[in-house]
């Protein structure tokens, strides 16, 4: 038994639209509805670990709104709510936030993700969260049990900032990095509503294993789950939590949500080896990187059911590769990606456009590339730069950024809207509307008739669900929004306050 009893409620936010909030990003995709991999990683801990009561309930999954939110809190009465915050959505997941706290004052509120560890002081002042967890959450959570029961100070917990008696805010450095993933307990897989996440074009059910936390490459723009230090489950380890998936949620569909699940090889073909020998017989999906693919990689992973790698390219132009950092060369990577076909392997690739840097001819050497890599889907998306990552500091006098309200732009030229929105629709007509790539869709329709019908259906949820999101003010990927996140009268902060 616990020493007390603090009831758990996982809260993944509500929002008006199908947003998926994870550590490193937050994203609205028409086709995908990915599970809140990261708060059911802490869902085990507060349960295996620390014998509590936990229930997740993920609004977006639920559709659940602010007051279906506040009717399961009275039901539920939990003593602890953890939530993560999106980024785009970060100013409406505070005001849900607020509301929360002001309806259930005695609840403690805990919150964490990137935004919430970069810009913990500006939260604690202007928002009801008790503890911030900064960085990588699980022992930091772990950790703060032992503080809500009365069994240790706050001195000594390390990775929280939250609001001492006199109303300053404390923060306690944490430990850093997991050295070992292997040490957390399984996900507590089983409190998804695992009929509700899908991926497009994959057998349902589906599901979502983290095998791997942060990513080794230096990409300017992004920001990785945890950061550059790569951490690993072990083969056997992530073939376990594959079983369970299997045997307790019936899966027929699997993603490695790794940032680069591609990125050790050698790690890759094991996995495969061990899928192969236990008969796993599962469709999945990865994101992986162009340079990090091998012909032997490739062959295990066909052998060992992937369907599909998602592949962030970015560009086709080897001098905006270089301005992202990308350590890519854009030539020898388009040989690889023609290998995925060769392994009958999807690919389906990211691709940025409208950096006021880039030059027609960028632009057009990105979707010569995606045309000769044969590719077989493209995703085009504007970028934004995030607090917290390198191009974000390189462009800091021109981007207008503030924390709450949130704003999150470049500074663009007059009619920059319109002219990427033109880019983004020529990438889209150029790349799908040629004749060979049809003839070839009609061949996949034919093939995967029942999931392309599934997928059709779930793209027309989406945008019932989502309205305002509909095209063509809709934006793939990390895109923003700005009619669907309103600012809010009380807050005011900007980041230079936090440096
Ligand atoms: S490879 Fe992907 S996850 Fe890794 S740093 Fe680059 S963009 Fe980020």
């Amino acid at each position: 038994m616990p020493k007390r009893q603090l009831k758990t409620l996982l809260l993944n936010l509500p929002n008006r639209n199908q947003v998926v909030r994870r550590y490193m990003c937050s994203y609205l995709a028409p086709n995908f509805l990915l599970p809140p991999q990261e708060l059911i990683a802490l869902g085990a801990v507060a349960r295996d670990w620390k014998k509590q009561e936990v229930k997740l309930l993920d609004c977006i999954a639920e559709n659940y709104k602010t007051d279906d939110v506040r009717r399961y809190i009275a039901e539920f009465q939990p003593q602890v709510i953890i939530s993560i915050s999106g980024f785009e959505c970060f100013e409406e997941d505070m005001n849900e936030i607020t509301a929360i706290k002001q309806q259930f004052p005695e609840v403690t509120f805990l919150l964490f993700g990137h935004y919430a560890t970069l810009f913990y002081k500006e939260i604690l002042t202007q928002v009801p969260v008790d503890y911030i967890l900064l960085g990588e959450p699980d022992l930091i959570f772990s950790s703060l049990y032992d503080l809500l029961s009365g069994e240790c100070a706050p001195e000594d917990v390390k990775g929280i900032a939250y609001r001492n008696a006199q109303g300053e805010v404390v923060m306690r450095a944490s430990d850093g990095r997991i050295p070992d993933p292997n040490q957390l307990p399984m996900p507590a897989y089983d409190l998804l509503p695992a009929k509700k996440y899908f991926e497009p074009f994959l057998p349902a059910p589906f599901g979502m294993i983290q095998s791997a936390r942060g990513c080794p490459y230096q990409c300017n723009y992004c920001v990785k789950s945890f950061g550059t230090k790569l951490t690993m489950l072990t083969p056997e380890r992530i073939l376990e939590d594959i079983l369970f998936l299997k045997k307790h949620h019936g899966i027929k569909s699997l993603r490695f949500i790794d940032d680069t699940f591609t990125a050790i090889p050698k790690r890759v073909i094991k996995l495969c080896q061990l899928m192969v020998e236990a008969k796993v017989d599962l469709t999945w999906t990865c994101l992986s990187r162009a340079d990090t693919i091998s012909e032997e990689m490739l062959m295990w992973m066909q052998k060992a059911g992937c369907k599909r790698l998602y592949i962030g390219v970015e560009s086709g132009s080897q001098s905006m590769l270089d301005y992202y950092n990308k350590g890519v060369d854009a030539e020898a990577s388009i040989q690889n990606l023609l290998l995925c076909k060769k392994y009958g392997i999807e690919t389906a690739a990211f691709f940025l456009a409208g950096m006021p840097n880039e030059t027609r001819e960028d632009f057009e050497a990105s979707i010569n590339y995606a045309i000769r890599s044969q590719l077989d889907y493209v995703l085009v998306s504007e970028l934004t730069p995030y607090p917290g990552t390198a191009l974000f500091e390189k462009l800091r006098s021109d981007i207008d950024f503030s924390v709450l309200p949130y704003r999150n732009e470049l500074k663009r030229e007059p009619g920059h809207a319109e002219n990427y929105k033109k880019l983004e629709k020529e990438f889209y007509r150029r790349f799908y509307m040629r004749p060979g790539y049809i003839f070839g869709s009609a061949k996949r329709l034919i093939r995967n008739f029942r999931e392309v019908l599934v997928t059709g259906f779930n793209l027309i949820r989406f945008m019932m669900e989502n309205k305002g999101m509909i095209f063509p003010n809709y934006k793939m990927g990390f895109g923003k929004n700005d009619k669907v996140f309103k600012p809010t009268p009380y807050m005011h902060s900007t980041a230079e306050e936090t440096a």
